[in-house]
């Protein structure tokens, strides 16, 4: 039955576009009859395979034929001809539709839950169909609308307002005030195409008794306001009231034709609180209001959200349906703070469905990841006491805590899934070795992963120091791992020779191949994609997965985007460090920066100098770079020596110059980002950051980061520039104010948004089309904790009496929230 009703729906959808609005779109369609007949013979088959059993057909068969004829030849028809077979070619699937309805009757009676899944595919597909199916949008309001990334009915009823307006008080002319906007209604009395000295008007007088008021345009469509604009029509009216030579004015005021029945309910732009959306050239509001009010007229019913009718209950959330319409068109007792606020209970309803169904898919993924069977480790092995008995400082309270989350997770069956998150310097490092060792004594490998070749390289330089003394075998593996070496270093993975392997993309390329890969650590996560996370996970058998990352990431933001992973936070850094005081310095102060540097290499200190360098002028910003060097190295600071780092040099230059920057011949280093991430050098104490308002906070606080690793006092100079924003002031105070990583980001988030906070397009923030990770966090958490429950449920009772809420869920993911893939 779901077939057949597939196919009648797939009839009518072209049938019904081709026939609005007096058959405008016909002049659009092409081979009609090409696809007509496809689904007819589709149609005749589904019947054949079903007229057996139901014992029938006759029916349909002579209506099928009917619908044949009418199709055949149609593309050569001429217009006149085309409407009136569209027409006939309605009645006759009227009647298609009646016999397929008295069909389904006579099968066996469909389950509830089965009901429950035909209609809702059929809603499916309504709210599926392109907008212009919808009354009044035609090809060009429909481009319109998909610049604005609303392409089918359902975009359409998501298409929120942006504000709302209270139209529900109507002013007598007589006391609207002048300066403030009103709503006022009156007859017109005249209206006149006036010539003022510069430019000519359109003035319409109205009058309610009360006083008189004078609408004026001064562009538009003149004969269409002159049609509308009759001599005694009854009007209604909103604009703010402005005076010329003492009377009252408005100018391109919003109005609407009343009926003569003062309390003719159904304005659509009057005596209500009046939706105001974002706008397109092309697209006034009121031609965008009245469109949505035919979607939501037409389609609302369909929109369907299956979450538990006891959630709904305990949250407190509207109906579905009812929530839709009222975020269009609020009743007219609603607050009208609470709808500009987004905090109105249509709004609550909507953000809740989008958060409930991400989290969901969240939560399955999560329970269908550690069912996998993973690894059950062996924990507490000599080889972690040796690693701890060589450190030099004894571990902090959070990274034993740290260290005791993955351990218990590693000792599971299931695999681990975990987000590391920890400020620069907290000693992530040191707890992910911890868990390599303890992979490596069960006879397995770990992989560590980072986004950087410096940074795999320092991570390798540590591992190996550390491997040595515990003998075992750790390798690197990069992009400029080249020849020989490479196939040497793949050859010792592949047959399992290697315990470590430290790398950075080099690890997924597909020709590389691991023996036991039992835990995958990926480093600053942010940096890769979801896809890169499950491709390294996907070298081994069900390994064990950490993610580090040094930008700690709000709470909400992290039940987003990592919400399948379990969370560890390591909130307190080694005893010694020290707060680095940061201090902001405009262009005019460049000769006060100097001396500071040079204080610090009197003392011997280093500094670090770091440009910003964007994509789109990166050849510009690399030769600023470049020249700042040149300059500092001739004209400031010859008795020092200065090096330049970027991200463009070949590998070995870089890598060179980075060593003599760490052996400390080299003493001011003029860098771009690539120093961003992890690298230690003890002696750097001054960290100079130029056009600091080009980046964003969090990877300002990365960048403090780079100085301030040892016991030395260090410090950070923000340059900025004059004339920023006020915006990009304030950003810059909060780096004066705070060393706290997590406060920082919740800023950056703040400010940026999550999308540019995560820095990647692929990030895997999704597209919510209401909801607002900050704005509505509350919401998000109770969704959360609904939808880990209702995942539990499933987990133990498996779909029964969920099955459509799966695949409302299966919809949403596929739509909007593209995690689907990664699996
Ligand atoms: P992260 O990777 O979190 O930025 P690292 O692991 O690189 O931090 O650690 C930063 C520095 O602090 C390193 O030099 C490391 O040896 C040191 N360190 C780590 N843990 C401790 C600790 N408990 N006490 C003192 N120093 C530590
Ligand atoms: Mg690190």
């Amino acid at each position: 039955m779901n077939r057949l009703g597939a196919i009648l729906l797939k009839i009518e959808a072209p049938l019904l576009f081709l026939s609005k609005d007096s058959y405008r779109n016909l002049r659009l369609v092409k081979d009609f009859e090409t696809t007509m007949s496809a689904f007819s013979r589709e149609l005749k088959n589904v019947l054949q395979v079903n007229m057996k059993e139901a014992g029938r057909g006759g029916s349909f068969d002579r209506l099928i034929s009917d619908f044949d004829e009418l199709v055949a030849g149609f593309d050569k028809l001429p217009l006149d001809a085309k409407k009136e077979r569209i027409e006939r070619a309605l009645t006759i699937f009227g009647r298609l539709r009646e016999a397929a309805a008295g069909f389904s009757e006579e099968r066996p009676v469909a389950g509830d839950s089965e009901t429950m899944e035909r209609n809702s595919e059929a809603s499916f597909e309504r709210l599926s169909r392109p907008v212009q199916f919808v009354k009044g949008v035609g090809p060009k309001l429909a481009a319109l609308f998909e610049k604005k990334g609303v392409r089918n009915v359902e975009d359409l009823l998501y298409f929120v307002p942006r504000k709302y307006e209270d139209r529900r008080n109507v002013k007598d002319i007589n006391s609207a005030s002048i300066g403030s906007k009103e709503t006022v209604t009156g007859r017109v009395t005249h209206a006149v195409y006036r010539p003022y000295k510069r430019r000519k008007a359109y003035e319409v007088t109205i009058d309610d008794g009360s006083g008189q008021l004078t609408a004026k345009w001064f562009r538009g469509n003149l004969t269409y306001l002159r049609r509308i604009f009759k001599e005694g029509t009854r009007v209604i009216m909103t604009g703010e009231v402005t005076s010329y030579l003492g009377g009252k004015d408005m100018i391109h005021p919003d109005y609407e034709v009343m009926g003569e029945d003062e309390d003719a309910g159904d304005l659509l732009h009057f005596k209500r609180i009046v939706p105001v959306y974002s706008e397109t050239e092309g697209l006034n509001q009121k031609h965008i209001r009245r469109i949505i009010a035919s979607a939501v007229h037409d389609y609302a019913q369909f929109v369907e959200s299956p979450i538990p009718e006891e959630i709904c209950r305990r949250r407190g959330l509207q109906d579905i349906e009812y929530a839709i319409r009222s975020v269009h068109f609020p009743e007219q007792n609603e607050r009208l703070e609470d709808f500009n606020a987004m905090r109105s209970d249509a709004h609550r309803r909507l953000i809740y469905d989008e958060f409930f169904f991400l989290q969901l898919g969240l939560a399955l993924r999560r329970k269908a990841g550690t069912a996998d069977g993973g690894i059950a480790f062996k924990t507490g092995g000599s080889g972690i006491r040796k690693f701890y008995s060589l450190l030099p400082f004894s571990l902090t309270g959070a990274q034993k805590r740290v260290i005791a989350e993955i351990e218990a997770d590693m000792e599971k069956q299931a695999s681990m899934n975990r987000l590391l998150q920890g400020d620069v310097g907290c000693g992530k490092t040191v707890v992910s070795m911890a868990a390599m060792i303890t992979a490596c004594e069960n006879a397995y490998e770990a992989a560590i992963m980072a986004p950087t070749e410096i940074l795999a390289e320092q991570h390798y330089n540590n591992i190996k120091a550390w491997s040595e003394s515990l003998g075992m075998n750790a390798v690197l593996l990069t992009g400029s791992t080249k020849g020989s070496e490479r196939e040497k270093i793949i050859q010792t993975i592949s047959k399992g020779d290697a315990n470590i392997i430290c790398g950075t993309h080099a690890l997924i390329q597909k020709d590389l191949a691991f023996s036991r890969l039992g835990l995958v650590i990926i480093d600053e996560q942010h940096r890769f994609g979801v896809v890169q996370r499950s491709q390294l996970r996907q070298k081994g058998t069900n390994p064990d997965v950490l993610v580090m990352t040094a930008t700690p990431i709000p709470r909400t933001l992290a039940m987003t985007v990592y919400g399948d992973l379990d969370v560890s936070i390591i909130d307190e850094c080694p005893p010694e460090r020290k707060e680095i005081g940061t201090s902001v310095f405009f262009e005019e102060q460049r000769d006060k920066v100097y001396s500071r540097m040079r204080e610090e290499l009197r003392k011997q200190n280093q500094v670090f100098i770091v440009y910003p360098l964007v994509e789109e002028s990166e050849s510009l910003d690399l030769n600023d770079a470049t020249r700042m060097a040149d300059h500092l190295q001739r004209d400031i600071f010859p008795e020092s020596r200065v090096g330049l780092i970027h991200g463009r040099m070949k590998g070995r230059l870089r890598d060179e110059t980075m060593a003599s920057f760490m052996a400390g011949e080299i003493q001011i280093l003029v860098a771009t980002t690539v120093i961003e991430v992890g690298i230690d050098v003890p002696q750097a104490s001054l960290m100079v950051i130029e056009h600091a308002e080009r980046f964003g906070l969090s990877q300002l606080h990365q960048l403090r980061g780079r100085v301030g690793r040892s016991d030395i006092p260090s410090s950070c100079i923000l340059m900025s520039h004059r004339g920023g924003s006020e915006d990009s002031a304030r950003r810059l105070r909060v780096m004066e104010e705070t060393n706290d990583g997590f406060r920082i980001a919740e800023e950056d988030l703040a400010i940026r948004g999550p999308g540019e906070f995560l820095g990647t397009r692929q990030s895997g923030v999704p597209d919510f089309r209401i909801a607002n990770i900050l704005r509505d966090s509350k919401i998000l958490i109770e969704a959360r904790a609904d939808a880990f429950s209702v995942a539990e449920d499933i987990a133990r009772k498996g779909l029964v009496g969920n099955r459509l809420l799966k695949k409302v869920l299966t919809r949403r993911w596929a739509g909007r929230f593209e995690l689907t893939k990664t699996g």
